[in-house]
């Protein structure tokens, strides 16, 4: 069974050859070893082992559409309706399990995108990337590879096309085509997990046009290949990280992830690796496609992570005994609802999403947009009042080495002890830097914020899918402007209660 354990996962890492890794102005010698990146291979590690818990393993698994044996949902495009609900329960569990990003699914999100893209590509044009996308696929699949996808660039001037950059390099590019492959050029400013995957899929950020076609490029480079340089960015947030399991209270939990900012310095790509090159016609629907899957999964893996810190604002709130007032209650409810929310328009998306014409389903992606839009804002309140919730201290806590230090550690214990019978100081403080570590220490708010796209993002493509023509029409019906009642009733039977398909659309 292609299915890694996490030891089989490591000597596969183990085995890339040495990686131009750059970390505070020094190259990083082994990206498995330093306490940087520990909670980052603690979460990748719990993600191969939890695809062989007998508890997890349905949710976490499929089998192969193009191998016939059993693979890692993260390596295989979404099928039917009951894989995007399965994406959707999978992410978030794992947030659930992590409270962080799982570096596989943004891979995984980019798979789902490029299947129908090249399907359609190969059929206006008569090229081949299908097939090499399905034979690159089923080699991932049986070698269980983490794949992460790297899509945003510098973007330098943002009101210009990639074309009309002063420099031509703020967006990737293809510099050389060659017989037997491409050469690309350019940088991807934040990758959430690059430095343990096995695989890079590259995929323009945003629509290209025809006279900047050398930007619509989309293919999979190996992490570790001649070229690909990386610079780990802000993790972990202070000194306090370490190795001891004292200074692992201080992290707040074990699991976590890194971002770093990829080089591409001229890296050649051999033709079988190469999904889209000057496709330029094709980058919309590749943009639709992809934030479909992309932004089903921002919903419901925000949603897990509210309910892990809805869990930790819970035990704050026993700490001090205030669980039972009337505000807190209310305040503990509503991030419940948030969670829940976020979590209802995942599953809605994958729902209401279609099957194409390559056997792919796509999420409906007025749906997905709308799980995106709210996973920007709706954590924010609920970050706001577990912080509010565990008191001041959790955010000034000092140190677990002070608490327990001899000396000055009994005097911590006392003046810090919970409220609740049962409960130690040092569960307190777990649970208070669990709650930092989700608010402030790690990078989940931004991940919320700006991962799979910020609000805006989020609001142009809603903007573009909601039909408002069609929503005029029945509000004249039912103000008596337009008389003929048939009317609405047509124009609600096309959905009869489903999602409206707006004209910005890509109609199918
Ligand atoms: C924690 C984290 C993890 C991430 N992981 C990944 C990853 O794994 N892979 C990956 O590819 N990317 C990743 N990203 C990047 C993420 O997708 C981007 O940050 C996001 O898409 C927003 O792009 P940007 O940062 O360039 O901001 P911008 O798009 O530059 O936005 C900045 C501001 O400018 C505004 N703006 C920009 N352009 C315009 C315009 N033309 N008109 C009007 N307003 C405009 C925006 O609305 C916003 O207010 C990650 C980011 C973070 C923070």
């Amino acid at each position: 069974m292609p299915l890694k354990t996490p030891d089989e996962y490591i000597a596969t890492i183990r085995a890339r050859k040495p990686m131009d890794i750059w970390f505070r102005g020094e190259k990083m010698a082994d990206p498995l070893e330093h306490p940087a990146l520990r909670s980052s291979v603690e979460t990748i590690k719990r993600i191969y082992e939890l695809a062989h818990h007998p508890k997890f393993k349905e949710l976490l698994t499929t089998k192969s559409h193009l191998t016939g044996e059993v693979c890692n949902l993260y390596t295989a495009p979404l099928m039917s309706m009951e894989d995007a609900m399965q994406k959707s329960r999978m992410a978030r569990s794992l947030a659930e399990v992590l409270g962080c990003c799982t570096f596989r699914c943004t891979g995984s999100e980019a798979i789902s995108g490029l299947y129908p893209t090249t399907y359609e590509i190969d059929k206006a044009k008569g090229t081949d990337y299908h097939e090499r996308l399905k034979t690159w696929l089923k080699w991932v699949q049986t070698e269980d590879l983490t794949v992460t996808a790297a899509l945003t660039d510098p973007k330098g001037d943002r009101r210009r096309k990639a074309h009309e950059q002063k420099d031509p390099d703020a967006y990737l590019r293809v510099v050389e085509k060659r017989d037997d492959g491409i050469v690309i050029r350019g940088a991807k400013v934040n990758q959430t997990g690059i430095l343990l995957a096995h695989e890079v899929m590259i995929i323009p950020t945003t629509t290209v046009l025809e006279n900047g076609q050398e930007y619509a490029v989309a293919c999979a480079v190996p992490a570790d290949a001649p070229g690909m340089k990386y610079v780990l960015g802000r993790w972990p947030v202070d000194l306090r990280v370490g190795t001891d399991e004292t200074e692992m209270i201080d992290v707040g939990k074990k699991y976590g992830d890194h971002q770093a900012m990829l080089i591409v310095d001229d890296v050649f790509v051999p033709n079988e690796r190469v999904f889209m090159c000057q496709d330029w016609d094709f980058t919309p629907v590749l943009m639709e496609f992809f934030t479909a899957v992309h932004r089903l999964t921002a919903g419901s893996c925000k949603s897990g992570g509210v309910s892990l810190l809805l869990g930790a604002t819970k035990l704050a709130a026993d700490s001090i005994n205030v669980s039972g007032i009337g505000h807190i209650k209310q305040k503990l409810a509503e991030m419940g609802i948030t969670s829940e929310t976020l979590y209802a328009l995942s599953l809605a998306a994958g729902v209401e999403g279609f099957q194409h014409e390559s056997g792919a389903w796509i999420p409906n992606s007025l749906l997905a947009h709308s799980a995106k839009f709210q996973a920007t804002r709706l954590p924010f309140d609920a970050v706001r009042y577990a912080r509010e919730i565990m008191s001041g201290i959790g955010e000034t806590a000092p140190s677990a080495k002070d608490l327990l230090e001899s000396e000055i550690g009994p005097m911590l214990d006392k003046y810090l002890a919970p409220a609740k019978e049962g409960m130690t100081t040092e569960d307190r403080l777990r649970i208070m830097r669990l709650i930092e570590n989700m608010a402030r220490g790690s990078n989940w708010t931004a991940m919320a914020l700006h991962g799979g796209g910020n609000t805006e993002a989020a609001r142009l493509m809603a903007l573009r899918h909601i039909n408002f023509d069609k929503l005029a029409k029945l509000a004249e019906v039912a103000c008596g402007i337009e008389k003929d009642e048939t009317k609405a009733a047509d124009l609600i039977s096309e959905r009869l209660g489903k999602i409206d398909r707006g004209p910005g659309m890509f109609k199918k």
